[in-house]
């Protein structure tokens, strides 16, 4: 019997690709995600010393990977779409994190899931609240309506 897991995914892309502008490369990389859930991308503003515009999505998936697993396939997904390594700033043409997996809590050498970053990133958690705001980050206890909400607030 294999078990399914379900895993959030960040998409993010700021510079062109052979599908074209960074819009049609999250596209073209969810048609590989085969997602069960998609939320409309966003443009978004560079964090960072990068002066390009990202585009930003979020997805649901069902596979029966574990989370280093799913690393290896995605990390294949940005290499083929033309991704070089150790450019954390700069231009890429897709970027893909994992984000929560209904298995809770993972940290291995390559891997921390919740991605430890997410709770703090608007362009993460805006996606995330249009596909699953009461999906709970197993770290702190809160949906990602209260974090989005959190992050929101005045300070
Ligand atoms: P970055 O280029 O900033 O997206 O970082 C990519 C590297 O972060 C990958 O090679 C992973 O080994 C590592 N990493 C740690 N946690 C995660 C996560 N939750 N999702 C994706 N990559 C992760």
């Amino acid at each position: 019997m294999t078990t399914t897991t379900s895993y959030v995914i960040a998409l993010g892309s700021n510079r062109r690709g052979r599908h074209g502008n960074p819009e049609r490369e999250i596209r073209a990389a969810l048609a590989l995600l085969k997602p069960v859930a998609v939320s409309p991308i966003l443009a978004t503003r560079p964090l960072g010393p990068s002066r390009r515009r990202f585009a930003n999505a979020a997805a649901i998936i069902e596979t029966g990977d574990d989370p280093p697993t799913l690393l290896v396939r995605l990390k294949a997904i940005e290499r083929a779409f033309g991704r070089r390594r150790g450019q954390s700033w700069a231009a890429r043409v897709i970027d893909l994190d994992i984000i929560l997996w209904s298995g809770g809590a993972w940290s291995g050498p390559q891997l921390t899931v919740p991605h430890p970053h997410f709770r703090t990133r608007d362009f993460v958690l805006t996606p995330l609240l249009a596909i699953t705001p009461g999906w709970r980050d197993p770290i702190s206890g809160l949906s990602v309506r209260h974090l989005a909400a959190r992050l929101r607030r005045p300070q």
